[in-house]
C-alpha cells in the first residue's frame, strides 16, 4: 500500500460521520440512525439518514448516498484531495502530496502556532503585572482559572509582541498581520501590536487550538471595552463559541448547554461549577452556534442566560428563534414541563429551550460573585421552558387588581404565544390555567387566538417520516443484484461470507458498479473480518469512486428489511429467488439478442435457437 493510501486510512479512521455531517445538518437520533433535512434537495420533513456505525448516509428523497468524504465533496463542492487535506488538518495528520504539504494547511498551521505562542507570551506577561493580577483577583478569578482559560495581559508598548514573534521566533510579519495579531502602521512603515494594555482572553476552538483573542480594556485606556480578533483562516466568529473547549464534556454529560453573553460570565460560571456554560464571541448568536451545540447535547437542550435588559430580551427571542429554526424539522419544541401538571404525554421533542433569569436581573458573572455558584445553579434548575417564560412575562402583574382593559391587552399578547402550542391537551391545560388566573372566560381567549391565527400565522409542524427501506432503482435486475449483495452486510456470523461467496459464485451480475463491488467483497471477505471492517475496506477501496460508494450505501441501507429473513430462516430461499429472477433477466437478454440476430442471419438464428433450447433444458 502506498504511503498516501495509508494516510487516507489514518484519516478515515478518525472520521465520525455524525460529527462531520452535524456541522451542516441538524441531526436527531431515531432508532439506529440519525435523521435530518437533506442538504442536497429541498424538503420539509427529514428523509436524510446517517448511520454512525457503518459510516454512511443516504437520502430517501433524492437518493444521495455515500460516506463522509462523499458528503463533504458534495456539500463543499471540493475534490477528493481537497477534502482529504482539510480533514488531515482537522485531525492533525500530516498529509503530503508529492512530498509537499498544501500551502493552505501550511498557513493555517503557522497561524495556530503564532496564536499559541502569543497566548503564552501574554500569559507570562500577566504574571509580572501586579495591577492586572489584582484586577482579576477583584473579579474573584482564581489563579488556576487564569491558567485554565489562558488569561493574559498585553504590554502597553507598541511592538513587544511583534519583536517577540518576528525577531525571536522568526515569523513573517505578513502572516502575523493575516492572523490579526499585528497591524500595519498608518504610514505603511512597520507594524504595531493589535492588543495593547489589555486583559487578554484567548479564544479556543472546540479542539483546543487558540484561534483568536478578546482584549478587555484596562484602567483608563481609550478605545472600546472589548477588542476582538478579526476573522481569519482559522477563526470564524459565527462558528466559534467561547468556553466550548472546556465545556463540551459537561454539555455531553448534562445533556444541556447554557449560553451566556460575555467572556467573564462563562469564566465565572465554569469556575463555580457551571461547567456547561458558553458564550458567543463578541457577536450575536448564529444558526451555526446552535448547530455546534447540537453536536454535544443529544436531546438539543439549550438554556439561554442573557441579561434582563431590553437587549437581553431581544437576544432571548432571537436565540429561541434560531434554536427552533435549527431543530424544527426534527419535531416539536418541548412545550410542556412535568412540573406543570401530571399529564401523560410522551417526552419526545426535537429540542428544549429554557430561559435562565436571576431574580435580581443581574448577569451571571455579577450574580455568582454576589450569591455563589449554588444559587445560580438553582436558577438554572428552576429555569422555565421558553413558552412558560413568555407567558410569565406577559402575566407578571398583580392579577387581583387587574382592570378589564388590562385583561384585554394581556389576552391579545398571549395569543401569539399560545398559538405555538401544537399539542391539544397541553393547549387546553394552558388555556384553563390562564383563564382561571385572569378570571377570564375561556372563549374570549380562544377568540383572541383565532383572530391571531387568521392574521396569517401558521405554526410549523413536522415529524420524522416513517420511511421504509426502498431501494431507489428503476430497473428490477439492479434490485435483484443489490438484494443479493446486501446479505453480506447483515451479520457475518449468521450469514457467513464464505457460504455466501459459494452461493453467488456462479451468478452473473450485470451492472458494472455492482460487478466491481462483488469482486471487491469476494477479495476482502476471504479473511475473517466483521461486517463493519468489510464496509471500511470497501469504502477505502472505492474512496475515489462516488458512484460506487453511492451504490454501496444504498445496498447497506437496504439491509434492515432483510433482517427478518434470518429469524424466519428464509435466507436461502431469498437467495434462490433473486438468482432465479436474475437468470430470467439473462434469458430475456438472450431472447432479445436472438430476435435481432434472426432478422439479419438465418444460420446464426438457428445456432442461437439451439443455444436457447439448451439453456432452457439446463434450468
Ligand atoms: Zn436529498
Amino acid at each position: 500500500m502506498s504511503s498516501n493510501n495509508s494516510t487516507i486510512e489514518l484519516i478515515k479512521d478518525r472520521i465520525d460521520i455524525v460529527d462531520i455531517i452535524s456541522e451542516y445538518v441538524a441531526l436527531k437520533k431515531n432508532g439506529n440512525n440519525y435523521w435530518g433535512l437533506c442538504p442536497f434537495h429541498n424538503e420539509k420533513t427529514p428523509s436524510f439518514s446517517v448511520n454512525r456505525d457503518k459510516g454512511i448516509f443516504k437520502c430517501f428523497g433524492c437518493g444521495a448516498a455515500g460516506d463522509a468524504i462523499t458528503f463533504l465533496m458534495k456539500i463543499n463542492n471540493q475534490s477528493f484531495l481537497e477534502v482529504m487535506q482539510e480533514l488531515a488538518f482537522k485531525f492533525g495528520i500530516e498529509f503530503k502530496l508529492d512530498g509537499k504539504s498544501s500551502s493552505i494547511n501550511e498557513t493555517k498551521k503557522q497561524m495556530l502556532e503564532a496564536n499559541k505562542l502569543t497566548a503564552k507570551f501574554y500569559m507570562d506577561y500577566l504574571q509580572k503585572q501586579d495591577k492586572a493580577l489584582k484586577y482579576l483577583e477583584g473579579r474573584q478569578i482564581k489563579p488556576e482559572t487564569i491558567e485554565e482559560f489562558w488569561l493574559g495581559f498585553s504590554p502597553k508598548g507598541y511592538d513587544d509582541l511583534y519583536n517577540y514573534l518576528v525577531k525571536d521566533k522568526g515569523f513573517k510579519a505578513e502572516l502575523l498581520e493575516q492572523a490579526g495579531l499585528i497591524s500595519q502602521k498608518s504610514d505603511g512603515k512597520g507594524y504595531i501590536d493589535k492588543f495593547r494594555n489589555r486583559i487578554i482572553i484567548p479564544i479556543l476552538d472546540d479542539k483546543g487550538n487558540v484561534v483568536a483573542f478578546g482584549g478587555r480594556i484596562f484602567e483608563d485606556e481609550n478605545g472600546p471595552k472589548y477588542l476582538n480578533s478579526k476573522e481569519t483562516q482559522v477563526y470564524n466568529k459565527s462558528k466559534t463559541l467561547y468556553g466550548l473547549y472546556q465545556a463540551k464534556e459537561a454539555i455531553k454529560e448534562k445533556d444541556y448547554a447554557v449560553i451566556m453573553e460575555g467572556y467573564f460570565d462563562v469564566i465565572t460560571a465554569q469556575d463555580n461549577g457551571i461547567k456547561n456554560a458558553v458564550a458567543s464571541c463578541g457577536t450575536s448568536l448564529t444558526l451555526q452556534h446552535v448547530r455546534l451545540l447540537g453536536k454535544y447535547t443529544e436531546n438539543k437542550r439549550i438554556y439561554l442566560a442573557f441579561d434582563a435588559d431590553l437587549a437581553g430580551q431581544n437576544a432571548i427571542n432571537r436565540g429561541a428563534e434560531l434554536v427552533k429554526e435549527e431543530f424544527a424539522a426534527l419535531g416539536d419544541v418541548k412545550q410542556f414541563d412535568t412540573s406543570f401538571a401530571n399529564l401523560n404525554i410522551k417526552d419526545d421533542y426535537a429540542c428544549e429551550i429554557r430561559v435562565v433569569s436571576t431574580f435580581s436581573g443581574k448577569d451571571p458573572d455579577e450574580f455568582i460573585k454576589e450569591n455563589g455558584g449554588e444559587a445560580y445553579l438553582s436558577c438554572i434548575e428552576k429555569a422555565p421552558l421558553l413558552l412558560d417564560y413568555q407567558i410569565q412575562r406577559v402575566m407578571s402583574i398583580d392579577t387581583k387588581k387587574i382592570t378589564p382593559q388590562e385583561k384585554a391587552k394581556i389576552a391579545k399578547e398571549l395569543a401569539p404565544i399560545l398559538a405555538q402550542i401544537n399539542n391539544r391537551i397541553i393547549f387546553e391545560e394552558y388555556i384553563g390555567k390562564i383563564a382561571l388566573e385572569l378570571k377570564l372566560d375561556k372563549n374570549s381567549l380562544y377568540q383572541e387566538i383565532n383572530t391571531f391565527k387568521r392574521s396569517g400565522f401558521q405554526p410549523k409542524k413536522s415529524e420524522i417520516k416513517k420511511l421504509t427501506n426502498v431501494t431507489i432503482s428503476s430497473k428490477k435486475e439492479i434490485m435483484y443484484q443489490k438484494n443479493l449483495l446486501s446479505l453480506y452486510f447483515i451479520n457475518e456470523d449468521k450469514i457467513p461470507f464464505a457460504w455466501l461467496n459459494e452461493k453467488l459464485k456462479e451468478t452473473k451480475f450485470y451492472d458494472s458498479n455492482l460487478i466491481a463491488i462483488k469482486q471487491a467483497i469476494e477479495e476482502f471477505s476471504s479473511n475473517e473480518i466483521t461486517v463493519n471492517d468489510l464496509i471500511d475496506k470497501l469504502m477505502l477501496h472505492f474512496s475515489q469512486n462516488d458512484d460506487v460508494k453511492k451504490d454501496l450505501a444504498d445496498i447497506i441501507y437496504s439491509i434492515e428489511d432483510k433482517i427478518p429473513l434470518i429469524d424466519s430462516g428464509l435466507v436461502e430461499e431469498f437467495i434462490n429467488e433473486n438468482i432465479k429472477k436474475l437468470k430470467r433477466h439473462e434469458f430475456s437478454l438472450i431472447e432479445k439478442d436472438l430476435i435481432t440476430k434472426q432478422e439479419s442471419d438465418e444460420n446464426l438464428a438457428k445456432e442461437y435457437q439451439q443455444k436457447l433450447k439448451e439453456y432452457l433444458e439446463a434450468r
